[in-house]
């Protein structure tokens, strides 16, 4: 266990079913849900289900499995909601200059529209 990730974030409940979700996709290492405030017509959280802290975390502490299933299934949700022919973007805040809010690792996955610039 990492001494730093806080299990009260709010994705540490939903994934010990504290709170509800809804759930797209999941496998043995990853769950993806809605995202309760969405940004764009199709915005899909994706989370491995042992607790990193942000992308860097996850991508040096990782298994080789964890990492792999991880990625599958996002590719897993790309094809589930149709995002293959049309695109999409994906983000990853991490720490203090990314703003990212909820202390657990996630990937944001964003479509349905023409998505503007990356940065305003
Ligand atoms: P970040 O700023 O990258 O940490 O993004 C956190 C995201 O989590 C935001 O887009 C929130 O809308 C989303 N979020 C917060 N609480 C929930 C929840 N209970 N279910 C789904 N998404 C949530």
């Amino acid at each position: 266990m990492n001494k730093l990730y806080d299990e009260n974030n709010v994705f540490s409940k939903i994934l010990r079913s504290e709170i509800p979700c809804n759930k797209i996709l999941e496998n043995e290492c990853a769950l993806s849900f809605s995202d309760i405030n969405p940004q764009a017509p199709i915005h899909i959280l994706i989370i491995p289900k042992n607790p990193y802290i942000n992308f860097y975390d996850f991508s040096k502490n990782a298994s080789i499995k964890e990492v792999e299933l991880f990625w599958k299934l996002v590719n897993d949700v790309i094809e589930q909601v149709n995002l293959t022919t049309n695109g999409f973007r994906i983000i990853s805040n991490c720490g203090h200059d990314g703003n990212q809010d909820v202390p657990h690792f996630h990937l944001h996955l964003l479509g349905g529209k023409n998505l503007g610039r990356m940065i305003n």
